[in-house]
Order: C-alpha cells, then sequence, then structure tokens
C-alpha cells in the first residue's frame, strides 16, 4: 500500500464508476488512483433556494460513489470549497502525486477553471490531462465542408451520423482496471448537506436511471404527449453523467432512432455553445437583442407561478414546481408565451429555468429558449407564435395532463381571467419583433 496516490481522478459531470474514459485512462495509464470530487462553492453559493433537490441529488451520489470505491479498497476525497485552492495543495496533501485526470466540460466558466487549476498544479510539477467522455463528437469535430461550425441542426445531424461509427461507443471499463485504484485505509468525511448551507430532500423522488427500453420503443409515438410518461426522463442522469452517453446512444441505436435524434439535439447544442460562448448571453442572430422585451414584474410572477389563465401553460410551470421537470412539448409552449406572449426577456425564462430545472444544463435550456423566442441559430420563426389553446387541443386532447396540476382548469373565474388576450399578444409580438428584426444588428464581433 502506497502512502500517497499517484494520480487523481476528478468527477465533475461523470458521477459513476463505470464506462468513464478519464477515469480508465487513469487506472490503466498510472495506477494508485484515488478519485475526488469538489462541491464547488464558486457553484453552490449563488445559488438561490436552499432547499434545491440537486445538493441531495449529488449528495446521493457521491455517497453511493465513495461507498462502491471503499468496497474496492480505495476511497473518494470530498471537498467543498474552491478548485483552483483544493488543487493548490494537492502535492502538499499526496506528495507521490503526478497527475491530475478529469472528463472534459465545456462551458465557459468551466474551461475558465480548468485553465486555472492546470495553472496551479504545473507550478507544483503536477500534470492536467483532460479525456472526451460526455459527447461522442466535441465542438471542433464535426464541421461544415468549408470547416466551419454548424448552426442549423439538420445538417449538423446529417454529418453527425455520417461521421459516427458504433466503435466509438465502446465501453471505457473502470471496475476490470480497479487494481489500480489506490488502496488505503483513510475514510474522507463527507459534509452534510446541512454544513453545506443547504436542506437535504430526502423524501424526493429523482427520476430512475434506468433506461427504459420499452419507453424508446414507444418513443415515436408518445414523446409529444405530455400526460403519457411516453419520454426517459433521463435528463437528469445525463446531466450528471449519472449514466453514460454512450450507453444511451447503444440503446438508441438498438431501439429508436428518433430517441437518437434527441441525443444529437444534445450534442449540437454544446457545440453552439462552445463554438459560440457570447451566446450564454446575447441573442444568437444579434437582430434579436433590439427587441424592446416589457419585463412586467407582476406577469413574470404570473408565469412563474402558473397562474397566467392559459391551462397549458399554468399545468407545465406547475409541473416544474413540484417535479423540478417540464415535459419538453410543454418546456416549448410556456418558453413561447413568456417571450411572445408578455414580451418579456428570454434571459430571465432561462435564469427562471436554472434554479428549478434538475436537469438544467446551460448548453440546451440556452437552445431550447432562444429557439423559443426565435433568436437562436436554428430557431422557431419569429411570426410563428404557438397558440397555447390549440396546442393543448393538439397534445392534451383529453385534458389529462392540464388536469393533473390545474384542477381549477374549468371553474369561470379561473378561464375568464387570462393575463393576457391571445389575438392582441400576437399581433403586439408581431408587430416588435418585425421592427426588431429589421433594425441593423450590432456587430457581436463574433463569427458564426
Ligand atoms: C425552453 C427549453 C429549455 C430546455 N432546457 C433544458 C435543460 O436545461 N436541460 C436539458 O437537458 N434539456 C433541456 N431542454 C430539452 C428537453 O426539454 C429535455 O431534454 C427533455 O424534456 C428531458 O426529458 P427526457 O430526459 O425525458 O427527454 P427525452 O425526450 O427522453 O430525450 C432524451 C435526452 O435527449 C436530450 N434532449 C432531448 N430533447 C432535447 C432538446 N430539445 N435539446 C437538447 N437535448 C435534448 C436530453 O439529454 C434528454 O434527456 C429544454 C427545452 C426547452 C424547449
Amino acid at each position: 500500500m502506497s502512502a500517497s496516490p499517484r494520480a487523481l481522478f476528478w468527477h465533475r459531470r461523470d458521477l459513476r464508476l463505470e464506462d468513464n474514459t478519464g477515469l480508465s485512462a487513469a487506472l490503466m495509464q498510472v495506477g494508485d488512483v484515488l478519485p475526488v470530487f469538489i462541491f464547488d462553492r464558486h457553484i453552490l453559493d449563488p445559488l438561490p433556494d436552499r432547499d434545491d433537490p440537486r445538493i441531495t441529488f449529488l449528495h446521493q451520489e457521491v455517497s453511493a460513489m465513495q461507498a462502491q470505491l471503499r468496497a474496492w479498497g480505495s476511497d473518494l476525497r470530498v471537498y467543498y470549497g474552491l478548485p483552483e485552492e483544493v488543487f493548490a495543495q494537492a502535492k502538499a496533501e499526496f506528495p507521490a502525486l503526478e497527475c491530475v485526470y478529469t472528463n472534459r466540460d465545456y462551458e465557459v466558466y468551466a474551461k475558465r477553471r480548468d485553465a486555472e487549476v492546470q495553472r496551479r498544479l504545473e507550478a507544483q510539477g503536477v500534470g492536467f490531462k483532460t479525456c472526451k467522455d460526455q459527447v461522442v463528437f466535441e465542438e471542433k469535430e464535426v464541421l461544415t465542408l468549408q470547416g466551419k461550425p454548424f448552426g442549423v441542426y439538420t445538417p449538423y445531424s446529417r454529418a453527425w451520423r455520417k461521421q459516427f461509427h458504433p466503435d466509438m461507443l465502446d465501453e471505457q471499463a473502470v471496475e476490470r482496471h480497479r487494481a489500480g485504484f489506490w488502496q488505503t485505509e483513510a475514510r474522507y468525511p463527507i459534509r452534510t448537506i446541512e454544513e453545506m448551507g443547504f436542506v437535504a430532500r430526502p423524501d424526493f423522488r429523482f427520476p430512475s436511471r434506468e433506461i427504459r427500453l420499452e419507453v424508446l420503443r414507444a418513443y415515436g409515438d408518445r414523446r409529444d404527449l405530455p400526460a403519457l410518461d411516453g419520454t426517459s426522463r433521463l435528463s437528469l442522469h445525463l446531466r450528471f453523467g449519472t449514466v453514460s452517453i454512450r450507453k444511451a446512444y447503444k440503446c438508441a441505436l438498438e431501439h429508436s432512432d428518433k430517441w437518437m435524434a434527441e441525443l444529437i439535439w444534445r450534442e449540437f447544442y454544446m457545440q453552439l455553445l462552445a463554438n459560440n460562448p457570447r451566446i450564454e448571453q446575447q441573442a444568437f442572430r444579434p437582430e434579436y437583442d433590439n427587441l424592446r422585451w416589457r419585463n412586467p414584474e407582476v406577469e413574470f410572477a404570473a408565469w412563474c407561478e402558473g397562474r397566467t389563465g392559459y391551462p397549458l401553460v399554468d399545468a407545465g410551470m406547475r409541473q416544474l414546481a413540484q417535479e423540478h421537470w417540464m415535459h419538453n412539448r410543454v418546456r416549448m409552449v410556456v418558453a413561447s408565451f413568456l417571450c411572445k406572449h408578455l414580451l418579456i426577456d428570454w434571459r430571465l425564462g432561462d435564469q427562471f429555468f436554472a434554479r428549478k430545472l434538475l436537469d438544467y444544463d446551460l448548453a440546451s435550456n440556452n437552445g431550447g429558449w432562444q429557439w423559443a423566442a426565435g433568436s437562436g441559430a436554428d430557431a422557431a420563426p419569429y411570426f410563428r407564435v404557438f397558440n397555447p389553446a390549440l396546442q393543448a387541443q393538439k397534445f392534451d386532447p383529453q385534458m389529462a395532463y392540464i388536469k393533473r396540476y390545474v384542477p381549477e382548469y374549468n371553474d369561470p373565474r379561473y378561464l375568464q381571467h387570462p393575463i393576457v388576450d391571445h389575438a392582441f399578444a400576437r399581433a403586439r409580438a408581431l408587430e416588435e419583433y418585425g421592427r426588431a428584426v429589421k433594425l441593423p444588428a450590432a456587430d457581436s464581433g463574433y463569427g458564426e
């Protein structure tokens, strides 16, 4: 048993001990590997809700990984702090340390954090090695014939599929190489949720990580009907890497091409954000930043609380409040309603989803919101204004979804007071959008 690990593996969006590229590489290439996880205060401290269920989810997953590693004779070192400070002390804590391995993360904050961690490790003579794990193709791997990133989904997905080969889904084994974990009798503690300033949610029922093949087989027919349990509910697990994306694609290949297309949407938005970091704050199409958003606080609060008087919109927002998840079709309807019917800035809706969604992912959320606002790369045209009543008739014809979340749906007092009249709101949106997109766009300084 050596006194210090020679490698650390830093878990971030890959909270699993199977099919993990960076962990597998560390075990095979170095050995004496100690996995670590950091409850990152840069992320935790600004969270507005102290009872955020994502903290409970993270805590449960990290504890389960620690138990598994202990069963293998190793441990998980869990920190609560700032990554750059944790790694600045790495060599002092582990004198034999040669290298830190991790899987790449493509968000703006993550890239900045990793560059700083690398700088601090190298100053101690410790290497920093990153691997591709959470996507099949990274942002510069699927390009147009001119060598540029794609801005439109359909040609991107065509090129993605052309370049794809099932060998790319080969499992990156962990357990088979488990002799490479640092053997230790150390028993590293994990702070409680309360010690980190949050409230535990032990009763919260998180979606299962099981990939339900019967759901995938019927996905094409049932995915758009929010009353049914017709989608995988894997988004939380794909977000935190508790399910491997390669495993998901393998199931898609066998059972549902339509589901495969959705997984490719996920990668499309990831490459879009990685190649255009400005869209985190700005419209992808700069002319949409000419829009004069109204942003009335009272109307925004009514939308957040599911009190707009539009049953499908209210059902969606109440599902979000109760389950911290919302069906994709309804996400599209509520997002369109906020931007177009109420002329409220998509960034406010994006932030509200970021606060509430278990599966919140910067790239997919930004992509979904800019799609709804019309400002996105591949967005709904601005003159397409969803009619929430028609959407409800089409996708919730028995009103089963609406009845579940809006029991007063039939009460005249509810129905007589929609927050805004549809025809009026539609005309107002068309006028404002029409005005804004005709104005010259401010030069964003970025290419597509
Ligand atoms: C306004 C808006 C905001 C959104 N915000 C997020 C978000 O923060 N995080 C998130 O993961 N998804 C987001 N989506 C996409 C989509 O709604 C969810 O991925 C989906 O509802 C999750 O449920 P599921 O796992 O059952 O999906 P399934 O239908 O079973 O799809 C399987 C997986 O494919 C991916 N996927 C599916 N649809 C999309 C899509 N349109 N864009 C990108 N990836 C997709 C997800 O990883 C999902 O888990 C958003 C969509 C809209 C319109």
